[in-house]
């Protein structure tokens, strides 16, 4: 079982989003039918904040909601076979009503709650990953959506929620358990408290959502794809020399995560390093 997760470059273009079904038909191909996690489209879960942030000043974020129903609705235009473009579209307007209703409520108050923020924040992920499930499902009949809220429980710590991982890895393990047959696509990011209240693992989590899943279900890899050649050196952003690591053991690319390497959300490694490694890890931390 490999766990695949796809940062929101990935996801941010129709010419990426089918560069991502071509790497899970090698898979499919190669008789894998891996765990795929993804992250919302690139700028998305920014484009919420400030909608969020707008509404609260009690200014008009009915633009910016047009422009992001808009992203979605041209992706499912040009990447689904027309018979199954109305459905998508439907699941897909039911989501941005809701988040409507959610921003409509916040103008009205002038307040925004963290709780408020993560429900609003989860839209992100909620529609990027239902709607390349649907584009999934064309070549894989048996992808499944799979909001990841309904198997991560975490504390009420909203926007860093902390993950109760015996409890989660349970959850997850038995919802596989009944989904075998299934490939499942979940989304990255979020989560719920014991009340199904929705939190969120911090931002840049669907990494770790990725570790999560990988440690549930015990699997031979995790693999992070993003828009840069595996874990560098730098931030090659900042530092054009930087190059490519060839290889980290988990404590380095801990390390690089914790000071600062935004290629990977620095609880990620934790799941699979304890995985690996229960006894080093005692004696670390
Ligand atoms: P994703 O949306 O796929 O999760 P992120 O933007 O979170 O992607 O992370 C990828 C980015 O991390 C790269 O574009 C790169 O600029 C930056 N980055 C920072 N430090 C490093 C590093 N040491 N190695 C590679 N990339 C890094
Ligand atoms: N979409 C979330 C964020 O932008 C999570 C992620 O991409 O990992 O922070
Ligand atoms: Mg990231």
């Amino acid at each position: 079982m490999k766990i695949l997760k796809f940062g929101g470059t990935s996801v941010g273009s129709a010419k990426s989003i089918s560069t991502v079904i071509s790497i899970l038909e090698k898979e499919y191909k190669a008789g894998e039918k891996p765990v795929v996690v993804l992250s919302a489209m690139s700028g998305v879960t920014n484009l919420l904040s400030s909608m969020a942030e707008k509404a609260a000043n009690g200014e008009d974020f009915t633009t910016q909601l047009a422009e992001l129903e808009t992203r979605h609705f041209d992706m499912v235009r040009s990447l689904l076979n027309v018979q199954h473009q109305n459905p998508a579209y439907t699941r897909l307007k039911i989501n941005f009503n809701h988040l409507e209703e959610l921003l409509q409520g916040v103008l009205t108050l002038r307040e925004l709650t963290a709780k408020t923020r993560d429900l609003i924040l989860s839209y992100g992920e909620r529609c990027s990953t239902l709607m390349i499930s649907k584009m999934a499902a064309q070549y894989f009949p048996e992808a499944l959506f799979v909001d990841a809220s309904e198997l991560i429980r975490t504390d009420s710590d909203f926007g860093h929620a902390k993950v109760n991982m015996e409890l989660t890895e349970l959850v997850i393990r038995s919802f596989q358990q009944e989904n075998k047959d299934k490939m499942l696509f979940v989304t990255g990011f979020i989560a719920a408290n014991d009340a199904g209240q929705i939190t969120t693992l911090g931002r840049g989590g669907s990494d770790y959502t990725a570790a999560i899943f990988g440690s549930a279900l015990n699997a031979s890899e995790i693999q992070i794809w993003t828009d840069v050649n595996g874990m560098m050196t730098a931030d090659p952003r900042m530092v054009k020399k930087a190059f490519s690591l060839p290889e980290l053991t988990y404590t380095e690319a801990m390390e690089l995560s914790y000071f600062g390497a935004k290629v990977i959300y620095p609880p990620t490694m934790i799941p699979a390093f304890l995985k690996k490694n229960t006894d080093r890890y005692k004696k670390y931390f």
